[in-house]
């Protein structure tokens, strides 16, 4: 296929705000590969609707395991060729109090949060490394920044999330790759399907720009870092959130 304006994987792309990223880059024209887990149907339709107007393709991996993301990667790098940025969105979250969770749902956050990252930035590495340039954008959360009762295991994997991020910007800065992270505030996706209306409004009342976020907000910013505009800035957190977290 011929190299449009760059090449981006972005991981748990066929909901919420992964699939808003795919759609955005792809009207900006890059070449947009978009990775499912269970959700092939929506990925593999979200493709379809992006190709007429820049070449998608839609590939499923569980990003917690290495052969799944390896083949991923090597997948996209036949189409498309080398991937110029890396989005690590696909996550999982779940709420209950800590001394309920099991150590089995820990090891999964943990598994898909942290270690797919882990997974999907040494597969692409090689490659961005060769070309001495490259940007990867890590999904933390703002419950990373402060914390949240009632969500620990979810908060720990996102700092993890920030952690990885600021290290692997020094690592990497001195081979022109950029890596940045996003860590949303609330926003309205499945993943926030649980609260109920009530919740939703303490959360708008608590939030100074009085709204929650859409996954197309989340999306400006992660194409933001993924711009010339921001070549300038690795190692960061840019926190989209309203003004709830300030
Ligand atoms: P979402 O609507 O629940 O969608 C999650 C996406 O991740 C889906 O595309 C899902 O794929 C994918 N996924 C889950 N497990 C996966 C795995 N093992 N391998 C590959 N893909 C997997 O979530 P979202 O709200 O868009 O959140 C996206 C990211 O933003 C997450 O990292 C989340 O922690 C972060 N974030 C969200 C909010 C928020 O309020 N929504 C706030 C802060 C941060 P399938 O559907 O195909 O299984």
């Amino acid at each position: 296929m011929n190299k449009k304006k760059g090449t981006v994987l972005i991981t748990g792309a066929s909901r919420g705000i992964g699939k808003a990223t795919a759609r955005l880059f792809a009207l900006k024209g890059y070449q947009v590969a978009i990775n499912y887990h269970q959700n092939k149907e929506a990925a593999q339709h979200l493709a379809e609707e992006l190709s007429s107007i820049s070449p998608a393709l839609a590939i499923g991996a569980d990003v917690s395991n290495r052969t799944d993301v390896d083949a991923m990667v090597d997948k996209v790098q036949h189409y498309f060729g080398p991937i110029d940025i890396l989005v690590n969105n696909a996550g999982i979250a779940k709420q209950g109090l800590f001394t309920d969770f099991t150590p089995e749902q820990w090891q999964r956050m943990f598994d898909v949060n942290i270690t797919g990252m882990f997974h999907c930035c040494q597969a692409v590495l090689p490659a961005m490394i060769h070309q001495k340039a490259g940007k990867i954008i890590n999904l933390s959360s703002i419950w990373g920044i402060t914390g949240a009762s009632c969500e620990v295991p979810y908060s720990a994997t996102k700092a993890a999330v920030i952690g990885m991020t600021k290290a692997l910007a020094k690592e990497l800065g001195p081979s022109g790759i950029q890596v940045n992270c996003v860590a949303p505030g609330v926003i309205d996706t499945d993943m926030n399907g649980m609260l109920d209306n009530d919740t939703i409004q303490c959360l708008k009342d608590e939030t100074p720009l009085g709204t929650i976020g859409t996954p197309e907000d989340i999306a400006q910013t992660i194409l933001f870092l993924a711009s010339d505009h921001a070549k300038f800035i690795t190692g960061q957190v840019i926190s989209p959130n309203g003004g709830f977290v300030i």
